[in-house]
């Protein structure tokens, strides 16, 4: 193997259990203790996710990298140190946090997230972009969900990796997280290898709402049969769970998401009186033009179905007039 590459590995592979030893046992990982302890994490979430501490200190981990003998400008680039501008000289990156390691799809730590435990700025400071970690290709904790997605034959997308944590706790162990609400291709598609279907489950504020129609879209056009789950206005899913419990979650939020088309259908309905034979037509072809971002043909013949029912019309006329539609479109 590539042997810069194994050393900042294993590197992480150290920080990743000094960290959670801090948090767990030691008189340093106290404030981050007690933030833990107000966030409602309980030890089973802190042991599955190896969620650590870093000590509010300049050299905890430079010491420990130093004494094994890790090449520290390697450390730098691996984003575990900063270097001083002077140069040569490093310190930790990670101080005064709540740290959450970041897997590759094997399961080897490749970067973190450290969250601040004070009001300190940025709220959350992630690794910066090393040769072992590339934050398009990166889900996180996908290699332990793997089983869950496996047997359910879905994944349940959340926008942070403390989401994943809360849902974890409520029973939910098919997620996985993008690090903030920009999904890649690459990302896309490596859910679509991993699940045939997605369920999206953003913050309920409007950056959420926005990035969730936009990956919807993405993840549909990669094949994934695409669902929404909705939830109150200005909660994320950890708020949610920590306010109405997990069984509300798993039956009001992931029990009942809409799919991405019943969604839309929803908001192409809004404000339109479906007793008026114009208004009515509008929202009809409306659907009609947007059924064809649908690349499943079984998707396409149930809302098809559906509204030939709901209006009484001939499936054969639908049928025809979106014919037409997409006609007019090329
Ligand atoms: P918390 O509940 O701890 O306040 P959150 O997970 O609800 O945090 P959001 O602000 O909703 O945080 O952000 C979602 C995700 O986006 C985070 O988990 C993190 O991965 C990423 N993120 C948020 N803020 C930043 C930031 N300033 N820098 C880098 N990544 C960030
Ligand atoms: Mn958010
Ligand atoms: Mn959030
Ligand atoms: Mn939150």
């Amino acid at each position: 193997g590539d042997r810069p590459q194994e050393a900042m590995r294993s590197a992480h592979e150290i920080a990743a259990s000094t960290y959670h030893h801090v948090l767990m046992l030691t008189e340093q990982g106290s404030s981050g203790r007690q933030y833990i302890k107000e966030r409602g994490f309980s030890r089973e979430q802190l042991e599955h996710f190896q969620i650590g501490f870093a000590p509010d200190r300049w050299d905890a981990l430079t010491t420990i990298l130093t004494k094994k003998a890790f090449d520290l400008k390697m450390m730098a680039s691996a984003s575990l140190l900063g270097e001083r501008e002077s140069g040569g000289q490093f310190y930790d990156r990670f101080r005064n946090r709540v740290m959450f390691p970041i897997w590759d799809g094997q399961g080897n730590v490749i970067a973190f997230g450290g969250r601040t435990i004070t009001d300190e700025k940025p709220k959350y400071l992630n690794s910066s972009e090393s040769p072992i970690f590339q934050k398009g290709k990166t889900l996180y904790g996908l290699h332990l969900a793997r089983p869950s997605i496996r047997k359910q034959g879905s994944i349940v997308l959340f926008e942070g990796y403390v989401d994943v944590i809360a849902a974890w706790g409520a029973g939910i162990a098919n997620g996985v997280a993008t690090l903030g609400t920009s999904l890649t291709e690459e990302q896309a598609k490596l859910i679509r290898r991993n699940a045939e279907s997605v369920l999206l489950c953003y913050d309920s504020d409007k950056a959420g709402t926005e990035a969730a129609f936009k990956n919807a879209n993405l993840l549909q056009q990669e094949g994934c049969i695409v669902k929404i789950a909705q939830m109150p206005e200005g909660n994320d899913p950890d708020d949610y769970i920590r306010q109405f419990g997990a069984e509300r979650f798993k039956n009001d939020v992931i029990g009942s998401s809409l799919t991405l088309m019943a969604f839309k259908m929803q908001f192409l309905r809004k404000g339109k009186n479906l007793n008026d034979e114009s208004e009515r037509m509008q929202y009809i072809e409306s659907v009609l033009a947007e059924m064809s971002s649908l690349t499943r043909a079984v998707e396409r013949d149930h809302y098809l179905r559906q509204i030939a029912e709901e209006f009484s019309l001939s499936l054969d006329a639908l049928k025809q007039e979106q014919n037409q539609l997409y006609r007019a479109k090329e």
